[in-house]
C-alpha cells in the first residue's frame, strides 16, 4: 500500500520531541516519507491527504526500535528454554541455527519481522547474520517488508567463546577472509537502498572468536565506509574474566585498546562492567543494547541501567531472540526495562516508565545512528509512526499515557504501522506480509530444521 499523503487525526500523540510534548487531541501529516507538519487537530483541519486515518482513543508515536535482534532465532523460538546458558548455546541454539539452510534463513526473518511490525516495531538492528542464513535472501525480504533494519553480518577468525577455547559448532565456524568479502559485496550491494531504509554493519563475534588484531582491522574498515559495528559485550561473567587471563584488561580497556569504543559501536547486554567500564562508555559515547528478558531468561545478571543513565551511557533496547526472550514485543521489553531496575537496586524512582520509553525510541535511534531521522515525531523526521488503541480493558482509566502503554500494554494493542511514510499494518492487518502463509512456512521449516539438527523438543508435561 503506498500512498503520497496521510493525515492522522484526533489522536493522543506522544511525540518524543526534545520538550517531549504530548498533544491530546492531535493530528499528524506525512507527505511522501516525511512527517511535515505536528499539532493540535483544529490546527490541521484544513490539510488534505490521500489517506485518513482515525486516531480518537489511540496513542500516536513513533515507533519502537529494537537495537538487538537475532532474526535467525525467530524459527526457534521456545526450543532452549530452562537451561544453562552453556547448554543453550552449544546443545540447542548453536546446532539449531548451524544447521539452517538459506531458505530458512529467509522463511525466519520473515516471521520475525511479521512479529516486530505487529507489535509496533519500525526499526531494528539485526547483530549477526551467518553466511548460510543468506543475507541476500533476508536484506530482499527487508526490501520487501518494508521496515528499517541494520544487517550485521557475522564476523569471526577463531572457534571460542569467551574463556572456553574451540567450542563453537562446526555449522556456526566462518572463515575471516569470506566474512570480510562477504560484509564489503552486501554493503556495496545493499546500504542505503531500499529507499535509504536499508544498512550494512560489521557484527563481530563475541569475545574469544575474533582476535586483536581482526577487530582492529574491522574498526578501521567500518569508519573507511562510514558504517557502523555491534557485538555481544560483558553478556556472561566468562567476557571478564578472558580479558583479564589473557591481556590483562577490564572489558572496556579492551575494547579501547582495539578500537571499538565510540558512538558507531552498539554493545549488545553490557553486564559486567565495572565504574571505570560505565565512565568510559560514557565518555566515547558508545552504544548499550539493553535485553532485559534475555538477561533474566538466561540468568546473565543486571546490567546497570541506573547508572548508565545518570553518566548518560546512551541506553536503548533490544529483545535478543526467540529461544532467550521469547518474543519480539518491544513493548514487553519496555515494560520489562522500567521494572526489573527498581527491584535490583531497591528503589522505585530508577528508570521510570518515560525513561524506558525514551530508550525505546529515542535511544534506539542513536544506537542505529538515526537521531536526524527517526525516533520522534517532528516536522522534517521520517514518518515511522505507530498507533496503539486505548479502547481496551487493560488501558481502562487513561489518566497518563506513558504509564499506560509501559506498564498496561504490550505489543498486541498496536493498530497501525507506518515506516517511512508508507503503511505496513492497518486496523492490525499486516499488509506487506501474508500472515498465514508467514505461519505456515515457519512451521513446516522449523519442523524439518529440527529433524536436521537431530533435536527432538517436546512439552515437559506428558501427553496423551
Ligand atoms: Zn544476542
Amino acid at each position: 500500500m503506498s500512498v503520497d499523503s496521510i493525515l492522522i487525526e484526533n489522536g493522543y500523540i506522544l511525540t518524543m520531541d526534545p520538550k517531549r510534548r504530548i498533544i491530546r487531541d492531535g493530528s499528524v501529516l506525512v507527505e511522501g516519507q516525511k512527517i511535515t507538519r505536528v499539532g493540535k487537530s483544529n490546527e490541521l483541519a484544513k490539510e488534505k491527504a490521500e489517506l485518513v486515518i482515525a486516531a480518537k482513543n489511540m496513542i500516536v508515536m513513533p515507533g519502537m526500535i529494537d537495537t538487538h535482534v537475532h532474526l535467525a532465532q525467530a524459527l526457534i523460538r521456545g526450543c532452549a528454554d530452562d537451561v544453562s546458558l552453556v547448554d543453550w548455546l552449544k546443545k540447542y541454539v548453536w546446532v539449531l541455527q548451524g544447521n539452517f539452510t538459506e531458505e530458512d534463513g529467509r522463511v525466519s526473518a520473515e516471521l520475525c519481522m511479521a512479529e516486530m511490525i505487529r507489535t509496533g516495531t519500525t526499526s531494528f538492528l539485526e547483530c549477526m547474520i551467518h553466511t548460510r542464513y543468506g543475507f541476500d535472501g533476508i536484506a530482499q525480504a527487508v526490501e520487501k517488508v518494508g521496515m528499517r533494519g541494520a544487517l550485521s553480518k557475522i564476523i569471526m577468525d577463531s572457534t571460542g567463546y569467551a574463556d572456553s577455547a574451540d567450542i563453537m559448532y562446526p555449522g556456526m565456524v566462518e572463515d575471516k577472509d569470506a566474512c570480510l568479502d562477504e560484509t564489503a559485496r552486501m554493503y556495496s550491494k545493499w546500504h542505503g537502498k531500499a529507499d535509504g531504509r536499508l544498512q550494512v554493519w560489521y557484527g563481530l563475534r563475541s569475545l574469544g572468536a575474533v582476535t586483536p588484531e581482526l577487530f582492529q582491522d574491522v574498526a578501521q574498515l567500518a569508519r573507511e565506509k562510514e558504517t557502523r559495528m555491534t557485538m555481544h559485550l560483558g553478556e556472561v561473567i566468562d567476557d571478564v574474566r578472558y580479558v583479564r587471563d589473557n591481556f590483562d584488561m577490564t572489558l572496556t580497556e579492551f575494547a579501547k585498546e582495539n578500537d571499538l569504543l565510540g558512538s558507531d559501536m552498539v554493545f549488545a547486554h553490557g553486564i559486567h562492567f565495572d565504574d571505570e567500564d560505565l565512565q568510559r562508555l560514557a565518555d566515547s559515547q558508545s552504544n548499550i543494547s539493553h535485553c532485559p528478558a534475555s538477561n533474566m531468561k538466561l540468568a546473565s545478571g543486571f546490567a546497570r541501567v541506573p547508572e548508565m543513565l545518570k553518566m548518560e551511557v546512551p541506553v536503548s533496547l533490544g529483545c535478543d531472540g526467540g529461544p532467550s526472550n521469547n518474543t519480539y514485543d518491544m513493548i514487553r521489553e519496555t515494560r520489562l526495562a522500567a521494572l526489573i531496575h527498581k527491584a535490583k537496586v531497591d528503589d522505585p524512582l530508577v528508570v521510570t516508565a518515560e525513561q524506558a520509553l525514551e530508550m525505546a525510541t529515542l535511544g534506539g535511534a542513536k544506537a542505529m545512528g538515526l537521531s536526524d531521522s527517526v525516533g520522534s515525531l517532528e516536522s522534517g523526521k521520517l514518518a515511522d509512526i505507530i498507533l496503539i488503541d486505548m479502547k481496551d480493558l487493560g488501558f481502562t482509566p487513561v489518566t497518563n499515557p506513558v504509564s499506560n502503554l509501559v506498564y498496561s500494554g504490550s505489543g498486541h494493542a498496536v493498530d497501525t504501522v507506518i515506516v517511512n511514510g508508507k503503511p505496513l499494518m492497518r486496523s492490525k492487518k499486516l499488509l506487506s506480509l501474508d500472515e498465514t502463509s508467514v505461519m505456515e512456512r515457519a512451521l513446516k521449516h522449523s519442523g524439518k530444521l529440527l529433524e536436521r539438527a537431530g533435536i527432538d523438543i517436546q512439552p515437559k508435561w506428558p501427553i496423551e
